[in-house]
């Protein structure tokens, strides 16, 4: 079942005299089994995306259709089957967590939103069985954020996303700021809970080493566009962009302090951004005189997608 999708979506950023299309005609569709891959360096537009998707920021142009609800032609009212299917976490913890409130008054949160319809049994319950999944101990209840560890604190975090049961969580960056044993056993709970729970998952990442065991699907963006699309499998076995091949090539560094903002733009970018056709021009080894002239279109082949004139 398609759960998400997307139609020509566009969101251009103006910035003095530079405009930034951080979103170019995205045509994006999650399917409820999917374990769906954003990746693409920093400043490429995923988290403006994810934006998008959370109706936080307005799209210029196209649609985004959650099942059969277009969330921009319907008001917050309608839109409460939407609101209860999906989960949400950002990269940030410590920014994400209210301090002053303890974690299960965070946790519970969620389920006191949605008309407050459930009793105080089921609400305990359902704390217990997420945290139990998430190898949280119950104790951390009545603790607050800042007397938790980095890693707790992005389990918490991930508990009350995944409180409500939704159909879909939407992670942007979710453990770009934890240690790589500490990303592992995470994403083997999430993996496990997924399984159970039958859940969809969108992630948003910088680093694809994260998502090469996990995903099913992969999109790379860059600069704005969507430059290659497949299976997990196949884009490992043969990365067909110029880009995708540089991000496999590149080794993630690891432990990353960064915290969740607007990426700022290199001067690399800049020069990008204002390309006539492909943005991955200045970077590119394989480039051609049209590369220059035309805009590459993203073509579809053997059940894969590419913005690359050299296919
Ligand atoms: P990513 O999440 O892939 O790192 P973002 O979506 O945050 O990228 O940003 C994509 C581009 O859009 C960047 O060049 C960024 O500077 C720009 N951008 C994002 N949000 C804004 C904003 N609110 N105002 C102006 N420019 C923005
Ligand atoms: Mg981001």
């Amino acid at each position: 079942m398609t759960l998400i999708k997307t139609f020509h979506l566009n969101k251009t950023f103006k910035l003095k005299n530079l405009k930034i299309p951080a979103v170019e005609d995205l045509n994006i569709e999650i399917n409820s089994n999917d374990f769906f891959a954003l990746v693409g360096e920093s400043g490429s537009g995923k988290s403006t995306f994810l934006r998008l998707l959370l109706r936080l920021t307005k799209p210029d142009k196209g649609r985004i259709v959650f099942k059969d609800m277009d969330i921009w032609q319907n008001s917050k009212e309608n839109l409460k089957d939407f609101y209860h299917s999906i989960g949400v976490v950002f990269q940030d913890p410590y920014s994400s967590l209210n301090p002053r409130m303890k974690i299960h008054t965070i946790v519970e949160e969620p389920l006191k939103i949605h008309n407050n319809k459930y009793e105080k049994k089921e609400v305990k319950l359902r704390i217990i069985k997420t945290f139990n999944e998430l190898g949280l101990n119950s104790e951390l209840l009545k603790l607050y954020p800042h007397q938790l560890s980095g890693g707790q604190r992005q389990r918490v975090a991930l508990a009350r996303a995944l409180i409500l049961e939704p159909e879909i969580l939407l992670a942007d960056e979710p453990l770009s700021a934890l240690d790589i044993s500490l990303q592992a056993s995470i994403l083997n709970q999430l993996m496990e809970i997924r399984d159970k729970r039958k859940l969809a998952i969108l992630m948003i990442t910088h680093d694809l080493n994260i998502v090469r065991a996990v995903s099913t699907k992969i999109a790379v963006m860059h600069l704005g566009r969507i430059v290659e699309e497949a299976l997990t499998r196949e884009i490992f076995r043969e990365p067909l962009h110029p880009y995708t091949k540089i991000l496999l090539a590149s080794i993630p560094g690891f432990h990353r302090r960064e915290r969740e903002k607007i990426p700022k733009i290199s001067t690399e970018d800049k020069a990008s951004w204002t390309l006539k056709g492909c943005r991955f021009y200045n970077r590119c080894s394989f480039r051609m005189k049209i590369c220059q002239e035309k805009i590459p279109p993203l073509k579809s082949f053997n059940n894969r997608k590419v913005r690359c004139f050299l296919y």
